[in-house]
This record gives structure tokens, C-alpha cells and sequence, in this order.
């Protein structure tokens, strides 16, 4: 490959944003790891640094202009331009429509959408320069439509056309974008949901195990697992996909 080996992985604290930093890390990339709180971050680093990479921790908001555009300057002085990106961070705001209010849509659509905007523009310029580039962001299978989701369904189906359209424009430079869909994967995220349900965690697990063609629920690392094949040199012909990672056709 031509780019430097820099990746930048959002919300990577916790969940799959921290299992895809430590996998991307075994592929060789150093790592600037960005969460809301840069205290959050040092489990990941720790992880990565332990294993003989570069990792550095980086306190930032994805929905925040001057946050991205400084993280992205400061893993650009310390560890090099970067020319992976993966979009990850996010929240959910669930609430039947009725219910749902306008800071629960603004919100929802300022993490996922707004800060997939901020993070690729900043980063774009590195990989076009790099004449190599990688971006990977999270979509869900609740693109298709989830009950009390109308928000998130609205941005990750939103995502879907971003990667499409960015895979466009950045072809030309060598750089690939694609989605990933994830259908139900355990981490924290999905805790809360079970918590506001009134369940615990693992009779929620157990519940959505049933459904899923391969009868469990996915891992953090099974989404790392497509993250790094989407950043590999040989992913250079696949760009602008969605792929839906969910134990099953749909969700
Ligand atoms: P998670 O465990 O909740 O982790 C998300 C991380 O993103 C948290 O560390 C969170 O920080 C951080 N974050 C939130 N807002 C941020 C912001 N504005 N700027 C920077 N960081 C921010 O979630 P996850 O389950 O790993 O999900 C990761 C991605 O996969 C999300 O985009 C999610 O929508 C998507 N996804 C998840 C599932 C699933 O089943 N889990 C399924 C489909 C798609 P705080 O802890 O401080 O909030």
C-alpha cells in the first residue's frame, strides 16, 4: 500500500468502535482512538499499545466542527496523516413517533450524520494526497425500518448514500468507501435498550439469539472481522457496498 499505516476509529471507548481499533491494530495500523471523553479512551490505547502498536486517545464531539477538525490535526502530528477512517460513534434517542421530540431527531442525526460529514471531510484531503484511503462507516440494519428507531432508521439509511456518494467523488484518489450494517451485536448500546424494556441483558440476548438464522447474537469482533477486510489493499476493487452483517439475510 501506498498510505501511511494511520487509522482513526470513532467512538472506540467501548464496543465495536474498540474492537475494530485493537483488530485494525493487528493489521498494522497505529491508532487515534476518539471518544466524547478522552478518559475513556485509555483501555483501547492500553490494549493497543500492549500489543506492540501505536495508539493515542483523543478527547473529541463528531457533531463538533472545531473538536473534529482538531483531533484529526492532532493524529496527523503525532502519529502521522491518517488514511483510514472508520465511523463509528453513535447513539440511539429510540421513541415511538409520537413521543419522539426534537431533540431526540436533532440529536440522532448530529452524531451519525453530521459527524460522518466532519470526520470524511477532514480526512479526505490526507488520502487524496495519500493517493490511498479507506473509510468504513456503521450503518444498521435499522435502515430498513425498526419500530420506535424513525430517527436512526433516517440516519443510517442516510449513511448508505453518503458511502455511495463518496465513493464516487474519492474513487479516483485511490480510496474506497463502504458500510457496514450490523444487525444486533452485544455491547453496551444495546444494555440500554434492554434496561429501558424492563429485561436483562442476557434474557434480551437470549430472546434475539432465536431469531437469527445462525442462532446467536453478534460480537464486536464480528464486525471488526468486515472492518478489516474493507481496509485491506486487496479491498481496492469494492467500494460505495453495504454490507449487512447480521447472523441472517435481515435483521
Ligand atoms: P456503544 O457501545 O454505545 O459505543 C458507542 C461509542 O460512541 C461510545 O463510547 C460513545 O461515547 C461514543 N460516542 C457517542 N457519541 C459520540 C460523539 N458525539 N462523539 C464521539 N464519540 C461518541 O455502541 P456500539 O454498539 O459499539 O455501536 C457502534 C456503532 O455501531 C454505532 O454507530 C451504532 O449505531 C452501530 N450499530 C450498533 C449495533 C449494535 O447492535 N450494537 C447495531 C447496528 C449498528 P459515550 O459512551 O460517552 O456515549
Amino acid at each position: 500500500m501506498t498510505g501511511n499505516r494511520v487509522a482513526i476509529v470513532t467512538g472506540a471507548a467501548r464496543g465495536i468502535g474498540a474492537a475494530i481499533a485493537k483488530r485494525l491494530s493487528a493489521d498494522g495500523f497505529d491508532i487515534a482512538v476518539i471518544d466524547l471523553r478522552e478518559s475513556d479512551t485509555a483501555e483501547t490505547v492500553a490494549a493497543i499499545v500492549a500489543a506492540g502498536r501505536k495508539a493515542i486517545g483523543i478527547g473529541a464531539d463528531v457533531s463538533d466542527l472545531a473538536g473534529v477538525e482538531s483531533a484529526v490535526e492532532r493524529t496527523r502530528s503525532e502519529l502521522g496523516a491518517p488514511t483510514v477512517l472508520i465511523n463509528n460513534a453513535g447513539i440511539l434517542r429510540d421513541n415511538l413517533l409520537f413521543k419522539m421530540t426534537e431533540d431526540d431527531w436533532d440529536s440522532v442525526m448530529a452524531v451519525h450524520l453530521r459527524g460522518a460529514f466532519l470526520m470524511t471531510r477532514a480526512v479526505q484531503k490526507h488520502q487524496v494526497e495519500a493517493k490511498w484511503g479507506r473509510i468504513v462507516s456503521l450503518s444498521s440494519t435499522s435502515a430498513l425500518g425498526n419500530r420506535g428507531q424513525a430517527n436512526y432508521a433516517a440516519a443510517k439509511a442516510g449513511i448508505q448514500g453518503f458511502t455511495k456518494s463518496v465513493a464516487i467523488e474519492l474513487g479516483p484518489f485511490g480510496v474506497t468507501a463502504n458500510a457496514i450494517a450490523p444487525g444486533f451485536i452485544a455491547t453496551d448500546m444495546l444494555r440500554g435498550t434492554a434496561e429501558r424494556l424492563g429485561v436483562s441483558f442476557e434474557y434480551f440476548l437470549g430472546e434475539a439469539a432465536k431469531e437469527i438464522p445462525v442462532r446467536r447474537v453478534g460480537q464486536p469482533e464480528d464486525i471488526a472481522a468486515l472492518a478489516s477486510f474493507f481496509c485491506s489493499d486487496e479491498a481496492g476493487f469494492v467500494s460505495g457496498q453495504v454490507v449487512y452483517a447480521a447472523g441472517g439475510p435481515k435483521a
